[in-house]
C-alpha cells in the first residue's frame, strides 16, 4: 500500500484518479505547523531555534494522516513544487518522525508541475529526498517576517501607529504613499494642439501641425489660446496644402511570452477585473484540476512536448503562415531557477472545449490564447507617415494598417495605462506633390497628467520590475494592504493611501528606513533565492539581516512619542494642509495630527490651553483634489461652451444654462458631448439597476447611478447613499439595517 500526501482535497481527488488502486491520497489541508504566534518563538541568541506548534484544527487532520500511515509501506509527500510546498512536506516529514510513525517505512518527496496522468505517474518513478536548500529558504523567509512582525508591531500598537508592519507589504504601502504625494505635489500645465481637417477626393483624415515659421511645434510648444488663435488666423482656412514628403514603412510585432503569475495577474485585472486573489484562487482550481501548470511561476519557457503540441494546432487550426518556422523561444529572467520552471499554460492542446464554467473558464480561455499566440508568427503593419506643407506650416500624419494578424488574430494585449497604439488608421492613398484641401482648423486644450495611481495590476508590475515579492506572494501582498485598511480602491480598482497608511509609511520611512527601502526588499529576496539555490547558508543570511533591524528596533523603543509625532506632521503636511493652511482657528497657533486609541485626528498644537479639534476623514484628499482642479478653472470648447469645475463638480455651461458633467474630465470632455448634455433631449435618465429581491420585505432593491447626492440604493422607499454599485447580500444588509434603525427610533 503507497500513501501520497497532497496538500488540497480536490488534488487528492485528481492525483487518486489517476493512480488506481494500492495507492491512498489525502490532503493535509495547507500547512500543518506554524510558530508559536507569541513572543519568544524565534531564539535570536541560539541560532533562531524556532518553536513550532500544530496549527489549531489541524490535529484532527494529522490523525487521519497517521491511521492512513499505519496501513502503508511506502510514503510520498507531494505537496506544490515550490518553496512553501517543499516546507509543508519538511514540517509533515519532522513531525511523524517525531512520533516515530515512520519506521520501517520509505519516505519520498515527488513533485508535479501538472496534475496530469502523464505528469503524475513520471514523478512517482522518479522520487527524491526533500530540499534542504528549499527549506532553509522557506524557515530564513518565515524567520524574518516573524521577527519583524513581533517587534515591530508592538512599536506602533504603544503609539498607535497601526496595526502591524509585514515586511514586503509595507514597501507595497511606501509605493503607493510615494505615489500619491507626486500627485499631490503634481502642477498641471495647459497645452495646445492644431489640427487641419484634410480632404482628399472626399476622403477625410486629421493631421497634426508640426512645424510653424521654421519653427518646430512639440507637445509643450503651444502653451495658450493667443498663441494658437494667431497660427489659425495666419493660416486661414479653407486654403490647400501640398504633400513635401512621404515615408513607408513595414513594422512587425512579436507575440508576448506565454503567462507568469504577475503578468497573469496584470491581464486577468485589465480583461476580466479580477483581483490578484480572484485570479490565484481561480487558477488554483484549474491547477489542481489538472488544467493547467503550476501557477506560481516566473518562468516564460515552455516544455518542448508542449511547444510542439501548440505548433501542431496552430497548423491545424489557421495554417502554416501562422506557423514561424522555429519556434519562438522565451528566456526566463527569473534568478531562482530552482523554483521556475514552466510558464502557466494549459495541460493539452488537443481541444481547448473544457467543461468549464463562470472564472475557471474565463480564465482557463485566457491562458489558453495566450499560450497559443505565444508560438504564432508576428503581427505586421505598414504605416506611412505624411508631411502637408500648408503656407509657412507643415502638418503631420501616421496611417498605419495591419495587413497581417499574426499572433492578434489570437491575442491582443491589454494596456493598462492607457497609451494604447492605435493599430489601424487609415489614410486614402497619397502620392508626393498632391494637393490637399485644408477645409478648417481646429484648436485642442489640454492639460499634462499627473501620473496614474497604481491598480493591483500595476503594482504587481512594479513590484515585479523592483524585484520585491515574488510569485507566491503577489496576490497576499495585495490583499493584506487592503485588508489591513492601509490603501483602499476606487471605483477604478485604484489604490488610494488611508490616513492609517500614510501614518504607517511616514513612521517606518523615518525610523525604519530598511524596512520599506525598496532596494534594500530586493536584497533580502534575492538572499532568500540564493539559500535556496544553495549559495548562501542560513544561519549566516538571518544574522546579515537581523543583527542591524534589531539595533534599530532598539533605538526605536526609546523614541519619544512627540518627536515622531512631529515627524509625521512633517511627512504629512503637504496632504494635510495644502499651501500650509494649518494655522489653529481658534487661537492661530500649528495644527498638525493627533494619535489616539480612536484613531487619528487634528489637532492644535497649543492643547491644553487650546482645546481646538478637526475630524480627520480618510477622503480628505478627494475634496482636496477637487480644489487642486480648479486651479486650471475651465476649459473652453468652442461655439461658446465651456466647461467648469464647480462646488458641486463638473458640470458645462453655455452661458444661460448650466448642466452637471459629473462623469466627465477636462480630458475626456469634448464639444459634442457638452452640445448633447446642454440639449434639451438630454433629459433621459439612467435606467436604475435591479439588484435582487431583498427576502425580509419581498421587495427588489434598485440602484441608481446619478441621484441628485450622489448613486443610492433604494427599496421600498428606503433610500441609502453608496459609493459604488454594492453586491445584494451586501444591498440587504443596507437596507434592513436602516428599517431598523428607523424602527427603534420610533419605538423609543
Ligand atoms: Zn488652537
Amino acid at each position: 500500500m503507497n500513501l501520497l500526501i497532497v496538500e488540497s482535497p480536490s488534488k487528492a481527488k485528481t492525483i487518486e484518479k489517476y493512480l488506481g488502486s494500492g495507492w491512498h491520497v489525502i490532503a493535509s489541508v495547507g500547512h500543518v505547523r506554524d510558530l508559536i504566534p507569541e513572543n519568544g518563538s524565534v531564539d535570536t541568541k541560539n541560532d533562531f531555534k524556532p518553536k513550532w506548534q500544530i496549527m489549531p484544527g489541524k490535529e484532527k487532520q494529522l490523525k487521519l494522516i497517521i491511521d492512513e500511515l499505519k496501513k502503508a509501506d511506502n510514503v510520498y509527500l507531494a505537496s506544490d513544487p515550490d518553496r512553501e510546498g517543499e516546507a509543508i512536506a519538511w514540517h509533515i516529514n519532522d513531525i511523524l518522525n517525531a512520533k516515530n510513525v515512520l519506521k520501517g517505512k520509505n519516505v519520498y518527496r515527488v513533485a508535479f508541475h501538472e496534475i496530469t496522468k502523464n505528469a503524475v505517474t513520471e514523478a512517482i518513478k522518479h522520487p527524491r529526498e526533500i530540499d534542504n536548500n528549499l527549506v532553509d529558504a522557506y524557515l530564513v523567509r518565515r524567520i524574518l517576517d516573524y521577527l519583524i512582525g513581533f517587534s515591530v508591531s508592538p512599536l506602533l500598537w504603544k503609539r498607535n501607529l497601526g496595526k502591524s508592519a509585514g515586511r514586503v507589504q509595507s514597501v507595497a504601502v511606501k509605493l503607493v504613499v510615494d505615489r500619491e504625494k507626486e500627485i499631490e505635489s503634481f502642477k498641471a500645465k495647459e497645452y495646445w494642439s492644431v489640427i487641419a481637417n484634410c480632404t482628399v477626393d472626399k476622403n477625410k483624415f486629421d493631421a497634426n501641425l508640426i512645424k510653424y515659421n521654421g519653427k518646430k511645434i512639440e507637445k509643450m510648444t503651444l502653451e495658450n489660446k493667443t498663441i494658437v488663435n494667431e497660427i489659425v488666423s495666419n493660416i486661414n482656412t479653407p486654403t490647400f496644402g501640398c504633400i513635401s514628403n512621404i515615408d513607408r514603412k513595414k513594422t512587425q510585432r512579436h507575440a508576448y511570452a506565454p503567462f507568469t503569475t504577475s503578468t497573469l495577474q496584470q491581464e486577468a485585472a485589465s480583461k476580466l477585473s479580477f483581483s490578484s486573489k480572484r485570479t490565484m484562487a481561480t487558477a488554483q482550481k484549474l491547477y489542481e484540476q489538472g488544467f493547467i501548470t503550476y501557477m506560481r511561476t516566473d518562468a516564460t519557457n515552455l516544455s518542448n512536448e508542449a511547444v510542439s503540441e501548440i505548433r501542431e494546432y496552430i497548423s491545424k487550426e489557421y495554417g502554416n503562415k501562422f506557423l514561424p518556422k522555429q519556434p519562438n523561444v522565451y528566456i526566463t529572467k527569473s534568478k531562482n531557477a530552482q523554483e521556475a520552471h514552466e510558464a502557466i499554460r494549459p495541460t493539452h492542446f488537443s481541444d481547448s472545449k473544457t467543461d468549464l464554467s463562470g472564472d475557471e473558464l474565463k480564465l482557463y480561455n485566457l491562458i489558453w490564447k495566450r499560450t497559443i499566440a505565444c508560438q504564432m508568427t508576428n503581427a505586421e503593419f505598414d504605416s506611412v507617415s505624411v508631411d502637408i506643407d500648408v503656407k509657412n506650416a507643415v502638418f503631420h500624419c501616421v496611417g498605419t494598417t495591419r495587413i497581417f494578424d499574426g499572433f492578434m488574430k489570437v491575442y491582443t494585449e491589454d494596456n493598462d495605462d492607457n497609451n494604447k497604439e492605435n493599430d489601424n488608421v487609415k489614410l486614402p492613398p497619397l502620392n508626393i506633390n498632391d494637393k490637399i484641401e485644408i477645409k478648417s482648423l481646429k484648436s485642442e486644450q489640454h492639460f499634462t497628467q499627473p501620473p496614474a495611481r497604481f491598480s493591483e495590476a500595476s503594482l504587481v508590475k512594479k513590484l515585479e520590475e523592483l524585484g520585491i515579492g515574488r510569485p507566491s506572494t503577489y496576490a497576499t501582498i495585495m490583499s493584506t494592504i487592503v485588508d489591513r485598511k492601509y490603501v483602499e480602491q476606487d471605483k477604478q480598482h485604484r489604490f488610494h493611501p488611508t490616513i492609517a497608511g500614510w501614518i504607517l509609511v511616514s513612521y517606518l520611512s523615518n525610523y525604519f528606513k530598511d524596512l520599506v527601502d525598496v532596494n534594500f526588499t530586493a536584497k533580502t529576496e534575492d538572499t532568500l533565492d540564493d539559500v535556496s539555490n544553495g549559495v548562501r547558508d542560513k544561519l549566516s543570511s538571518l544574522k546579515s539581516f537581523w543583527e542591524p533591524t534589531n539595533k534599530t528596533i532598539e533605538s526605536a523603543k526609546n523614541i519619544k512619542t512627540t518627536d515622531i509625532i512631529d515627524k509625521i506632521n512633517e511627512f504629512m503636511n503637504n496632504h494635510l494642509f495644502k499651501d500650509n493652511n494649518d494655522k489653529c482657528p481658534k487661537c492661530g497657533a500649528k495644527l498638525g495630527i493627533k494619535l489616539s486609541k480612536y484613531g487619528a485626528f487634528i489637532g492644535c498644537s497649543n492643547y491644553p490651553k487650546c482645546d481646538y479639534t478637526m475630524k480627520l476623514s480618510d477622503n480628505l484628499y478627494t475634496a482636496e483634489n477637487q480644489e487642486k482642479i480648479q486651479e486650471i478653472k475651465e476649459k473652453d470648447l468652442g461655439e461658446n461652451i465651456i466647461f467648469k469645475i464647480g462646488k458641486f463638480g463638473p458640470y458645462v455651461t453655455d452661458g444661460s444654462k448650466n448642466v452637471s458633467a459629473k462623469k466627465y474630465t477636462f480630458e475626456t470632455i469634448t464639444l459634442d458631448i457638452a452640445r448633447e448634455l446642454l440639449s434639451d433631449n438630454n433629459k433621459k435618465k439612467v435606467e436604475p439597476i435591479n439588484l435582487g429581491k431583498n427576502p425580509d420585505t419581498g421587495k427588489i432593491i434598485y440602484y441608481y447611478s446619478d441621484g441628485k447626492y450622489g448613486p443610492y440604493i433604494s427599496s421600498n422607499r428606503v433610500n441609502i447613499s453608496v459609493k459604488e454599485q454594492p453586491d445584494l447580500e451586501t444591498a440587504i444588509d443596507l437596507i434592513n439595517n436602516k428599517k431598523t434603525k428607523r424602527f427603534v427610533k420610533r419605538g423609543k
